[in-house]
């Protein structure tokens, strides 16, 4: 039998409690709450994996990973015909023209319950992922309602919400309620690690995430903001020949700033050449024609000097050295 595995980060309360589970003890209605940015999306999909799994299994949670059904969980987006995911706030009975399930932000009545009463593709189960649901009709929720009170074989259906109050009192109570608390710092800073980010961004994240991967993706944007606002005021200055404080070169920061001051000297030599060229930081348009045109040789000098300095950023250099050596360069450029 090969080894199964269940790869998600956090969420001990969940897995404890669907871990205790048989196929056999397996509810059709689950109600996944908490704040948003706690992966319960992510161990609904996990779950609809094991489900799903071909592989033998004698509890619920678990999956081995290579099987032809796992195969279609791989990526980004899972394709797998028998998982039906629905993103976002589902408005059940919007309208009613039949419409596809993965497509538009509405769902008819009709469309839940055909998607309800479908067979599985496989012969196997049917997993279908709802977000945030609310009702625009009454005919809508009593659809959702028949299914609860006579649910179709092998169909298992989960709600996931931030606000479980919303949810129509007949429907919440036929729905298994599984709470995902906040996550801890160090389960935040791992997923982020996951998603490729460096230590230190996964730290920082991590500590200004209060348990929520969105909140901490939110804030990274904003030190990434900030961090682009700091070069770009850096690099106008260094260009028109002052001596502007250096704030942007750090360890972490150095290839990312480079990036932006090589972009913005692409935009310079473009904005002095030919008009109607498109900018890629429109924002700085003005700002950039007002500066001195750059001569072709002087422009293949200086993106030379960049692509050293990207060159040093991975080596032991000191960060501020390599913030001297551009400087020194953006302004012998005038
Ligand atoms: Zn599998």
């Amino acid at each position: 039998m090969n080894e199964l595995r269940f790869d998600v980060v956090g969420a001990e309360g969940a897995k404890r409690f669907f871990g205790a589970l048989t196929p056999q003890t397996l509810a059709h209605a689950y109600c996944f709450t908490g704040p948003s940015g706690v992966g319960k999306k992510t161990f609904a999909r996990r779950l609809a994996q094991s489900l799903l799994c071909l592989a033998p299994h004698s509890g619920v949670l678990g999956y081995d990973g290579t099987c032809s059904s796992c195969a279609l969980f791989r990526g980004e987006n899972a394709r797998h015909p028998d998982f039906l995911e629905h993103e976002g706030v589902l408005r059940i009975g919007e309208r009613d023209a039949p419409a596809a399930f993965a497509d538009g932000e509405a769902l008819s009545a009709r469309d839940l319950v055909r998607q309800l009463s479908m067979q599985s593709y496989s012969g196997g189960m049917r997993v279908l992922l709802l977000g945030d649901v609310e009702f625009a009709t009454l005919h809508a929720a009593n659809a959702l309602l028949k299914f609860l009170e006579e649910p179709p074989a092998g169909v298992v259906m989960i709600v996931t919400t931030a606000t479980p109050g919303r949810l129509l009192e007949t429907i919440r109570s036929r729905v298994v309620e599984v709470r995902f608390p906040p996550l801890s710092n160090a389960d935040v800073a791992e997923i982020l690690r996951r998603m490729h980010y460096g230590d230190a961004d996964a730290q920082l994240g991590a500590s200004l995430s209060g348990g929520s991967v969105t909140r901490a993706l939110a804030a990274l944007e904003q030190e990434e903001e900030s961090l682009r606002a700091a070069v770009v005021r850096w690099f106008f200055e260094s260009v028109e020949g002052k001596s502007p404080q250096e704030l942007w070169a750090t360890r972490e920061t150095l290839t990312e700033g480079l990036e932006t001051i090589k972009m913005l000297v692409r935009d310079w030599i473009v904005a002095g050449g030919h008009d109607g060229v498109a900018l890629m930081s429109v924002d700085h348009a003005d700002r950039l024609r007002k500066l001195r045109p750059l001569g072709r040789r002087e422009a293949a000098a200086l993106l030379a000097k960049l692509d050293e300095a990207a060159r040093l950023a991975r080596t032991n250099v000191s960060p501020g050295l390599i913030g001297e050596f551009v400087r020194m360069a953006l302004t012998s450029s005038r």
